[in-house]
């Protein structure tokens, strides 16, 4: 007898009917042999309308009251569907996430799940009950601390569903929602969007932290560290929907289960050179032109970064392997006064080489959403004596590129720091998965602001002092990009340092980082609210030239604005002006030949 455990979201319970037709298709599951422990969100948009109505009470209620009321949604979904079921003629009951015993930290709105107790569940299972478990919350527990009713942030029952899978050592975890399936980007932007069939969870952990909202991104790092078989399907018709492809399953201990190692591994690269090109023109078209010579060229670029623009002028900076650095910087050097007739302000366009370049990445899903592991890399780099060229982040790694000659120590700090060994090669499942498409899927991210700050000194620990700030104050940052240009304000050479956050945090991350900055010497500190995030992803790309400038060229067709760009090995993401951010999704979908030719048809 196989155990699966069936998640169902808002809208797939949002009305008494859907709640019916759910509970049949439990049903059906239990007649097909299997044990069901389900997981349920709050009736369609009850959560938002709770968040409205605390809203209207409070503009900054407290977080341990936000999430006493936003609990309450699940609580009223999981008797409804046990009533359903017990309607139905099947033995079940409902537990809350406190009565499940789901042990999260005290850090309320945002907790982590620690541990979940099974005895329970595993006892009305073993009497032929269906269990209908409250998704998206949790009780903490500590010794100094009361009892206190947590939930795991918005869209939190996925994350529910694949960690009671993983403590309960479930066959698999099912995600029923309203669409078909993992799609190559959000249907209700682009209708012809089309269903993956498969995807690995590396993939599908770029493409749900960069918008992709069908999974919660820590839904995936679970089954991705535990090896759970996660299927997303529909819950309107039988179709087989999105396998994501975990690694095998390892045993693993369950205590700490989402705080485990935030990062598991310590990338480097020693054969990368560094081209940039300083003070090019910041309009349309400029990374595509230069990315699409290189393509042409047949050259293989790893990262690419461009950090926030200064007067009218940019700096894109990429690597290469050191084989391809003469080639490169022939490209460069050709391109550089073609652009230099431009405007006035890229008369001094000019191209600045490195050969000498290490990339040294830290990498590991448990990184998402906790803002102290970037700044704990920077810190370590800074102790160590390491400067910081450039860096470049996307939510699963952080890579930072630093003279070669620091990178023996670079890596012993950091193996040490995070206690993890050197460099494992992934597991090779994540890439057996064929086809293998350069970009698998594309996603869109309406709800960050961007944060520069000017002259940051040159020197180690720099970039350490602002994001371990930042990470006090429980800021997570998003990409972070730290400019080639160095600027001299008098003696002192400085960089501009930028990065994302969530818009609604956009004010305390600038009050947070003022003083410092002030201190430190720094220039202004720009906040820029109206951007939006696009981003493509596919391990394909690892080993195909030309993408970028593929997904440059595309958004250079619309007419639109690249303003930072920051790369990891599988994906490619692009700040451009909030009013361009469907305009540009559809184009770089339509770039990669993503569309289907059925529609997707979204209920309302
Ligand atoms: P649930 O309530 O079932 O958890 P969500 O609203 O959280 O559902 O997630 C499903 C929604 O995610 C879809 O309706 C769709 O609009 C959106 N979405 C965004 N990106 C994608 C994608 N790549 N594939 C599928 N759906 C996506
Ligand atoms: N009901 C919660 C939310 O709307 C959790 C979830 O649906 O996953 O965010
Ligand atoms: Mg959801």
């Amino acid at each position: 007898m196989a155990l699966v455990v069936q998640k169902f979201g808002g809208t797939s319970v949002g009305s008494v009917e859907r709640i019916q037709a759910v509970a049949q298709r439990v049903m059906q599951t239990v007649a097909a042999g299997n044990q069901v422990a389900v997981v349920v969100s709050a009736m369609g948009k009850t959560t938002d309308g709770l968040v409205k109505l605390a809203n209207q009470i409070s503009e900054t209620p407290s977080r341990r009251e936000m999430d006493m009321l936003l609990s309450t949604g699940e609580q009223v979904s999981i008797a409804l569907l046990s009533m359903a079921l017990q309607a139905a003629g099947q033995d079940a009951l409902s537990l809350t996430g406190a009565q499940v015993g789901i042990v999260t930290e005290a850090d309320h709105t945002r907790a982590r799940i620690l541990n979940i107790r099974t005895e329970r569940i595993q006892r009305h299972l073993n009497d032929g009950k269906v269990v209908v478990v409250a998704g998206f919350q949790g009780i903490s527990q500590r010794i100094d601390i009361d009892f206190e009713i947590t939930t795991l942030g918005r869209g939190g029952s996925d994350t529910s569903a694949v960690a009671l899978a993983a403590a309960l050592g479930a066959d698999k975890c099912e995600i029923y929602t309203d669409v078909p399936g993992i799609l190559t980007t959000d249907p209700r932007l682009v209708p012809e969007a089309h269903l993956i069939k498969a995807i690995t969870c590396d993939e599908m952990l770029e493409l749900a932290s960069l918008g992709a909202k069908v999974l919660h991104p820590r839904a995936v790092e679970i089954a991705r560290n535990y090896g759970i078989p996660l299927v997303v399907r529909s819950s309107w018709v039988a179709d087989p929907g999105t396998h994501v492809v975990a690694p095998s399953r390892q045993p693993k201990s369950l205590e700490g289960l989402e705080l485990v190692h935030p990062v598991d591994a310590i990338e480097f690269d020693l054969d990368q050179a560094k081209v940039a090109l300083l003070r090019i023109p910041d309009r349309p078209g400029i990374a595509a032109r230069l990315f699409g010579e290189l393509a042409d060229q047949d050259l293989n670029v790893d990262l690419v970064i461009q950090s926030i623009h200064e007067g009218n002028t940019n700096d894109i900076a990429f690597t290469v392997l050191e084989a391809n650095f003469a080639k490169a910087e022939a490209v460069a050097a050709a391109i550089a006064p073609v652009l230099r007739g431009d405007t006035a302000d890229s008369s001094q366009a000019e191209v600045f080489v490195d050969r000498q370049v290490a990339k040294i990445s830290i990498a590991g899903a448990g990184m998402i959403g906790r803002p102290g592991v970037a700044a704990q890399m920077f810190s370590t780099l800074a102790e160590a004596a390491v400067n910081i060229q450039m860096i470049s982040t996307s939510e699963v790694k952080v890579s930072c590129t630093i003279d070669s000659s620091d990178c023996d120590r670079a890596i012993s700090a950091l193996c040490n720091a995070f206690q993890v060994t050197c460099s494992p090669l992934r597991d090779a499942s994540q890439k057996s998965l064929s086809p293998v498409p350069e970009v698998r899927g594309a996603a869109l991210d309406q709800k960050q602001a961007q944060i520069a700050i000017r002259h940051v000194p040159d020197r180690p620990g720099m970039a350490a002092r602002i994001f371990a700030l930042l990470a006090k104050a429980g800021i997570s940052v998003d990409m972070i990009i730290q400019s080639q240009r160095c600027r001299m304000i008098g003696t002192v050479a400085t960089r501009d340092i930028a990065f994302t956050v969530a818009q609604a945090e956009a004010a305390q991350a600038k009050a947070t980082v003022a003083g410092i900055a002030d201190e430190m010497g720094c220039g202004d500190i720009v906040v820029n609210d109206a951007i939006a995030k696009v981003s493509v992803v596919g391990i394909g790309m690892i080993n195909t030239p030309g993408v970028a400038a593929r997904m440059f060229e595309a958004l250079a067709q619309q007419r639109i604005n690249i303003q930072m760009i920051a790369t990891s090995e599988i994906k490619i993401s692009c700040l451009v002006a909030e009013d361009d951010g469907v305009r540009a999704l559809k184009a770089v979908h339509d770039a990669f030949k993503l569309y289907g030719t059925e529609k997707v048809v979204v209920p309302a």
